[in-house]
């Protein structure tokens, strides 16, 4: 019998779960869906088979299980049922897989022992991860089920760049280290980059901003991460939709003192009602626009801030790389936000960097240039796809070794 095709795609959170089932022989979508408010009276399941009507399921969807087989159901009714022998595994995608997982990876026990491991780095994650996977052990027992995470594109940085300069026995102790995030999206917006140059991503460097709701930079010389925004949790680095990202720890141990709040108060503060969200009241880069062109001046301020941030940080990955072949904008904010491009760059054109206005307003889904014709550093809008990159490895993985059923 030939090799089977499909993979499904699951990314577990924890109150919802995505999926997309994708054929391999083409990288085509054949469903995509998601399940929302796991475990409340208001579940939703939202179906799309490809080329089909989206259908929608309410009511209580108890937890991941029942969502898992609610998942299962729809897939059924579209001929693409879980127990197909067309599919080749499941592919996971787990937040953290800290210092230990560099690579995609077939679950088992001792995989699945170590995710756990790492719950205390990733408190909100892991735990929702690991569910997911469980889960999906349960529907096809024999199926490989591979884990791609997070953090893992990020394992290349050099130890300069992924420690603290805290006490080092503290910090091995505690696991205290730079890990970063969105690894799955820097690995395939950095290789997408170098494909539209026509070159080889072993020869070629680039600057990643993937500005989404969370955002991350990353430097990525010949193909390899050597520095990223984000560190031991998703907070450091990049103005995000509602965290602050850098800033002063001391703050922290100020609030504490001083404005008497506990570690979990400060925790909700600065990862869910700061960045954007803290300082206009709003998150979504097009609202804050509207904002800004209508003259709105706090709108204006958290633009700058968030513009200001960005632009420090392109400039230190510039001296990281020290010769840059490309800036590549990714996610919801980096693909459609022209006026945070244009504004990141402004003033660049001695490092050789330029927006070409025209180009820069052009819409669209395709990966595309927007840098003035024979410019030092390419600039380029680059769409993410988290799914088809973690798709991509699971196939790698199973198929190569031979490990599928
Ligand atoms: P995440 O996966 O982190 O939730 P996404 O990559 O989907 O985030 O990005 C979501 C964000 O993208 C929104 O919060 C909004 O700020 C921004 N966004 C989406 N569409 C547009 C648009 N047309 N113009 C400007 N910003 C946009």
């Amino acid at each position: 019998m030939s090799s089977p095709t499909r993979v499904l795609v699951l990314n577990s959170g924890s109150s919802s779960v995505k999926y997309q089932l994708l054929d391999m022989r083409d990288s085509s979508r054949l469903a995509v869906g998601l399940v929302e408010r796991i475990g409340e009276q208001t579940s939703r399941l939202k179906h799309t088979p490809a080329g089909g009507e989206s259908r929608e399921c309410g009511g209580a969807i108890a937890d991941h299980d029942a969502a898992l087989k609610a998942v299962a159901e729809e897939l059924a009714k579209d001929g693409l049922g879980l127990d197909s022998p067309e599919l080749a595994a499941i592919g996971h995608r787990v937040v953290h897989g800290g210092k230990t997982f560099t690579e995609p990876t077939v679950i088992d026990g001792a995989v699945l022992a170590e995710i756990e491991r790492l719950i205390p780095v990733a408190p909100l994650h892991n735990p929702a991860n690991l569910t997911g996977i469980r889960t999906a052990q349960v529907l096809r027992p024999d199926l490989p089920q591979v884990a791609v995470f997070d953090t893992a594109f990020h394992t290349t940085m050099p130890e300069s760049a992924a420690r603290y300069a805290i006490d080092v026995k503290t910090a091995d102790e505690h696991r205290v280290r730079r890990y970063g995030f969105h690894g799955t999206s820097h690995a395939y917006v950095s290789r997408a980059t170098a494909e539209l140059l026509g070159k080889d991503p072993a020869e070629t460097n680039v600057i990643v901003l993937h500005l989404g709701n969370g955002a991350s930079a990353s430097a990525v010389r010949g193909g390899r991460c050597v520095d990223t925004s984000m560190g031991l949790t998703p907070l450091e680095g990049l103005v995000m939709g509602t965290r602050s990202g850098d800033m002063d720890p001391a703050v922290i141990f100020h609030l504490m003192r001083v404005g008497g709040m506990s570690a979990d108060e400060i925790d909700t503060l600065l990862n869910k009602k700061s960045g954007l969200i803290g300082l206009c009241g709003d998150n979504d880069m097009r609202e804050i626009r509207r904002r800004v062109d209508e003259g709105d001046e706090q709108a204006e301020l958290a633009f700058d801030i968030y513009i200001h941030r960005l632009k420090k940080y392109i400039g230190a990955y510039y001296a990281v790389l020290g010769r840059v072949d490309a800036v590549a904008f990714t996610a919801g904010v980096g693909e459609n936000a022209a006026p945070v491009r244009a504004a990141a760059l402004a003033g660049l054109e001695e490092l050789g960097l330029a927006v070409d206005g025209e180009r820069n307003a052009v819409r669209g889904d395709e990966a595309r240039l927007i840098s003035p014709d024979g410019a030092r550093v390419a600039v380029a809008v680059v769409p993410t796809d988290e799914e088809l990159e973690i798709a991509t490895q699971t196939y790698a993985l199973v198929i190569g070794s031979g490990n599928h059923t």
